[in-house]
């Protein structure tokens, strides 16, 4: 296999919360020179054989993916799956269970938004919704820009939906145990998604980075779209300090949203082992 340039292993299509189909996605990241792609859904399977599919379609080698939402300290805390069986039942069932609450949780939050005078969000939010299942805050985020309640959806994540801010819902998502499980039982590989953006102390991050290991997780996005180039450096670092292989990706979600596309990433860091190397058997 010739060597690969330009990984991307994080992004969302309309399958969870990004604007473009699984078609559009892979044809973007071929145009922008990526030559292994993995699309990453919230809590979700269902795009993974179109994206497959269309990955050979314009001739990108392609990994399974999906990102887990997990409950860690009374955090949310993001795992990447990549390179599972797409057909897997546990981990299909797990999934669905963890998307279970989702719809109530959306009710919550616009209930919440309804007593700052914010009116008909849960409608509003699910005309943003690709997968009814899946309703999520970016989609609430993108109707508070659309009735000019915020400029952009970093304004929302500042203004509402976040701790303390009108519309947050605390909510129990997997355990990180249950989601490094179903990830290595189905044949994949686990990936602590974008360390850098859990408000965690040092004591609960080594405990997450021990924890993730000790369930069998073997990876973190050092290289994402969420770090700052800081980040890629310490990330490195607490790779090679746990033995953990190394990932990258833009975690894409939009053309009007994202500031990272996709490909767009500088390389690894050296001295890391790229988390593809271990996958390399899984590649299609
Ligand atoms: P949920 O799974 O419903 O809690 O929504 C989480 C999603 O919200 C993440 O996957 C991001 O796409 C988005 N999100 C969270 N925080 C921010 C932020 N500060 N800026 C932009 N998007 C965010
Ligand atoms: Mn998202
Ligand atoms: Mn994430
Ligand atoms: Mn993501």
């Amino acid at each position: 296999m010739s060597a690969i340039l330009n990984a991307d292993l994080h992004c969302h299509s309309v399958v969870s919360d990004g604007t473009l189909t699984p078609e559009e996605l892979a044809a973007r990241a071929k145009a922008n020179g990526v030559d292994l792609w993995a699309l990453t859904d919230h809590d979700e399977l269902g795009g993974q054989h179109r994206a497959a599919e269309a990955a050979r379609a314009v001739g990108l080698r392609y990994l399974t993916g999906t990102e887990i939402s997990v409950t860690f300290a009374d955090e949310t805390v993001h795992i990447v799956g990549l390179g599972f069986d797409p057909d897997d039942a546990a981990m299909t069932q797990g999934l669905y269970d963890t998307r279970g609450g989702r719809g109530k949780r959306a009710q919550e939050m616009a209930a919440q938004l309804a007593q700052v005078g914010i009116h008909g969000a849960y409608e509003g939010a699910l005309r943003f919704v690709g997968n009814p299942e899946l309703i999520s805050r970016t989609h609430f985020a993108r109707f508070l820009v659309e009735q000019g309640h915020c400029r952009d959806t970093s304004e929302v994540f500042r203004k509402y939906l976040t701790e303390g801010k009108p519309g947050y819902v605390p909510h129990r998502w997997a355990t990180l145990r249950d989601a490094v499980r179903w990830i290595s039982e189905a044949g994949g590989l686990a990936v602590i998604a974008h360390p850098g953006r859990y408000k965690f102390t040092a004591n609960e991050e080594y405990a997450l980075f021990t924890e993730f290991q000790a369930h069998g997780g073997r990876a973190v996005e050092v290289v994402t779209g969420s770090h700052t180039p800081a980040e890629y450096v310490e990330y490195a670092d607490k790779a090679r300090e746990f033995g953990l292989a190394a990932s990258r990706g833009s975690d894409f979600h939009s053309p009007d949203e994202s500031h990272c596309d996709l490909g767009a990433l500088p390389p690894l860091p050296a001295g890391l082992t790229p988390v593809w190397e271990l996958l390399a058997d899984r590649i299609r």
